[in-house]
């Protein structure tokens, strides 16, 4: 059977195949494909899920065999969703905001954990690279202070690539504090039924329904609050807005 043909009935055959072998640069090459682009945080992703998977194998078909914590809600997260197929869509991806470069992946399988967590990390001062340091000052420039001169951006996606590829030669223990987990599963996703919006007409899960004026309404229409998560991790949204 032609890798191809394989690849339509295993969509994780090559991501698999990837791990197996260690080829981390392909699967970093694949995870900016879906963040846009290449840094450090997603190189870390890649290779904490590399880690931990290696300890408790490849498999995983996106039905919640394997489930992954994360406890942040950057870089690090994309590199971890495309490394262990644990994704926001498929309920195997558990955002828990601590706001800490670290994932628990659990297996099913082998009811085994493992919690990879980045050591404390120098971007300034004797311990960091000339490289590092170039990304700090690039970084606190355009992204933090939203500078948009062109050159400053170009060189800090040119500084971040060669770093976020450097960061997969280094050694594991090195980067990360490697442990086991206890393996404490939640529930599998539970399938709700879905109702009508009085309103709208839209459909939606039978439990983010409420009642006004003796009709089921959806949230929007309530114009109720809700949780959701901004780049500050989770936050009410007052009203369904920001
Ligand atoms: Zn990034
Ligand atoms: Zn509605």
């Amino acid at each position: 059977m032609s890798q191809a043909s394989n690849d339509i009935r295993d969509p994780r055959a090559q991501v698999k195949q990837w791990l197996a072998s260690g080829d981390l640069r392909s699967l970093l090459v694949h995870a900016a494909s879906l963040h846009g682009h290449y840094c450090p945080g997603l190189a870390f992703g890649v290779k904490a899920a590399h880690a931990a998977l290696r300890r408790l194998g490849f498999e995983n078909t996106g039905m919640e065999e394997l489930v992954t914590v994360v406890e942040c809600n950057n870089c690090f997260a994309d590199g971890v969703q495309m490394a262990t197929g644990c994704s926001f869509g498929n309920n195997a991806l558990i955002y828990k905001d601590l706001g800490k470069t670290a994932a628990t992946v659990l297996s099913r399988r082998s009811q085994s954990a493992v919690r990879v967590c980045l050591r404390p990390h120098r971007w300034e001062g004797d311990r960091a690279t000339e490289l590092e340091r170039e990304a700090n000052r690039l970084f606190t420039k355009v992204v933090k202070q939203r500078d948009p001169d062109p050159e400053a951006q170009r060189r800090l996606g040119e500084v971040f690539r060669r770093l976020s590829f450097a960061t997969l030669e280094k050694e594991e223990d090195e980067l990360f504090d490697i442990r086991e987990a206890p393996a404490h599963f939640p529930e599998y996703a539970p399938i709700y039924d879905s109702a009508i919006c009085a309103v709208c007409g839209e459909e939606f899960m039978e439990t983010r329904g409420l009642v006004r004026n003796g009709r089921v309404v959806c949230h929007t229409c309530a114009q109720a609050d809700c949780f959701g998560v901004l780049g500050g991790g989770v936050r009410v949204l007052p009203g369904g807005n920001w």
